[in-house]
């Protein structure tokens, strides 16, 4: 079996273009335009990059991109001024910090501080209090854009089986929330699972968010199984023509042996992260509406 690609890069476009459309009947009739503020401190490359294509495309959907970008050292007392100062701002729907933050800042007291309604990346303790009992709430971006392309795949997923590889509390702990609301039956895998490659051959839906390169392999696959692969790992990749090191992209899964034996698969890149950033806007755009007391777009992440 070959698997059928996922296509997370084609779908986010279409995403995009819906909250394109809305933003532009929202500045046309209301003269209202979302804004999203990014907090970055420190200068992890990575973060660094993820941060600037958030701006460009937040600004590519018509709305107001905010940054700040923070030395560091930069103290809890400073982070927390800013967050208030965001919290307060009437022109910032969304307010997204971007993480890990450096060791020495309280990453559960930052983002409590969020204020939940402007919380778009969902994991402010209200919001994943109202996810947990299944009520309206930001939902993390990640996870929804995952729930997004198996619904899109699936239709229904009631009665599957998904394992969820990872429990974290910005991937896996929600993407489980989000299956079990789906009516699937949801096990969550981790570093002190036994028998991880069983517990995976049972699944009709995997979902991999473990951050070790091409872990799972074709083997610990149900034929037929959809695997929706999280990870964003950068591996050695060998040396330029110059001599310099190389490097390259790839998943918690080995897309080739699991493509083999899957029904249908995300790749990396070009899966999720394209729809982390589709459901952000998304996000933004949702608490701009409620703020606001403007009709929410539901057909954009339903
Ligand atoms: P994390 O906080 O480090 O959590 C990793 C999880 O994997 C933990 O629950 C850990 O278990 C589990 N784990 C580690 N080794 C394992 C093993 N050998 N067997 C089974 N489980 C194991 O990572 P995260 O933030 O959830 O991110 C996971 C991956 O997704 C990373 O590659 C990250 O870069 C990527 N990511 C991608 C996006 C995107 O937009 N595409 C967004 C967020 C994250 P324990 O809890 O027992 O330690």
């Amino acid at each position: 079996m070959t698997a059928a690609i996922i296509d997370g890069k084609a779908f986010a476009a279409k995403i995009r273009e819906k909250v394109t459309a809305h933003v532009a009947v929202l500045k046309g009739e209301h003269g209202i335009t979302p804004g999203l503020a990014v907090v970055l401190v420190g200068d992890d490359p990575a973060s660094q990059v993820y941060v600037r294509s958030k701006g460009k495309l937040t600004v590519e959907a018509g709305m107001k991109s905010v940054e700040h970008r923070l030395e560091a050292d930069t103290s809890e007392a400073i982070l927390l001024s800013l967050i208030d100062d965001l919290n307060n701002d009437p022109t910032i729907h969304g307010i997204l910090v971007q993480l890990p933050l450096p060791k020495h800042l309280d990453e559960d007291l930052v983002i409590n501080s969020i204020d939940p309604a402007k919380d778009v990346d969902g994991f402010h303790i209200s919001n994943v209090g109202l996810l947990g009992t299944g009520q309206k709430s930001m939902v993390p971006c990640t996870p929804l854009g995952c729930l997004m392309m198996l619904r899109e795949h699936h239709g229904s997923l009631s009665g599957l089986d998904a394992v969820v590889v990872g429990r974290s509390n910005i991937v896996g702990k929600p993407m489980a929330q989000l299956l079990l609301g789906d009516s699937c039956t949801v096990t969550i895998a981790h570093s002190r699972t036994k028998n991880l490659a069983d517990v995976v051959r049972r699944a009709d839906i995997v979902i991999a968010a473990v951050g070790r390169p091409e872990m799972v392999p074709g083997d610990w696959i149900k034929p037929g199984a959809t695997v929706i692969d999280v990870g964003i790992n950068r591996i050695d990749a060998g040396l330029k023509d110059d001599g310099s090191p190389k490097t390259r992209l790839v998943g918690d899964v080995d897309f080739a042996g699991v493509s083999a034996v899957a029904g249908a698969i995300t790749p990396v890149p070009g899966g999720v992260g394209p729809m982390t950033i589709a459901c952000l806007l998304a996000n933004t755009l949702t608490a701009c509406c409620r703020a606001n007391g403007v009709a929410e777009p539901e057909s954009l992440t339903a």
